[in-house]
């Protein structure tokens, strides 16, 4: 038996167009799709959204924790529609750092989204959880594995998600899928040079030493031996419960 579905969803996380480029052309060579979270405006927006995949919104809160701003950028609803302007057909939304509150459900809510994927839940503890509806009328999708995770320390990609009732919602970062990062020295090593693609590409980790990419490339491969479909987020839905 193998499961109902992938989710892909991918956080974009200020990448260098190079980085998002070499994602979104390794998923299309395997005629998969995914749902792309939105943090700034590029060019490459145009190319994912006409590669067949959807576009949400990941909105940055943390300096509102941090220094009340100062910065300029804004409060919440500011944030939000600086990407809604971006990507105004935008109907999912995860924070970055899955910032999260009631509060932030609802202006989601008011604003025209319907899923809300700020949720990790450990598949390894959980299995696969269904999606629910929360109070503000949000749908919340889980994922149950995230790239940034088992860099610091979690558990690989799990295949065998794949066998499961259910489907399996994952989450990676493309500056990760670009460097094969396998541990957070990988990446801190990197810091202060993300806009120079070549030395990127000449700190990334070979290909076969484990790292978050060759996990992700095992999944595909997987998923497409056993025919499992990508499905969009925004199309999934809480499931019934048992009475
Ligand atoms: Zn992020």
């Amino acid at each position: 038996m193998s499961c109902d579905g992938v989710c892909i969803t991918i956080d974009m996380d200020w990448a260098h167009d190079d980085v998002l480029r070499y994602t979104l052309q390794d998923l299309i060579r395997r005629n998969l799709t995914a749902t792309w979270f939105v943090t700034h405006d590029t060019p490459l927006i145009r190319e994912i959204r006409d590669a067949g995949h959807e576009l949400g919104l990941h909105p940055n809160f943390n300096h509102l924790l941090e220094t009340g701003d100062g910065n300029g950028n804004g409060c919440a609803v500011d944030i939000l529609l600086h990407l809604l302007a971006i990507a105004p057909q935008a109907k999912c939304v995860r924070s970055h750092s899955l910032f999260q509150s009631s509060r932030l459900a609802i202006l989601f809510a008011d604003h025209g989204l319907s899923h809300d994927a700020n949720t990790y839940l450990p598949f390894e503890q959980v299995g696969l959880v269904s999606p629910w509806r929360g109070p503000a009328g949000l749908v919340h999708v889980p994922h149950g594995w995230e790239d940034d995770i088992f860099i610091l320390g979690g558990r690989p990609a799990p295949r065998d998600a794949l066998a499961l009732d259910g489907v399996f919602v994952l989450d990676f970062h493309p500056i990760h899928f670009f460097l094969n990062s396998r541990n957070d020295d990988d990446y801190n090593a990197c810091r202060g040079h993300w806009d120079d693609v070549g030395f990127l590409a000449g700190y990334a980790r070979k290909r076969g030493t484990g790292g978050v990419a060759d996990q992700l490339r095992e999944l595909f491969d997987d998923q497409i031996e056993q025919g499992v479909e990508c499905v969009r987020l925004v199309d999934l839905r809480p499931q019934k419960v048992r009475q």
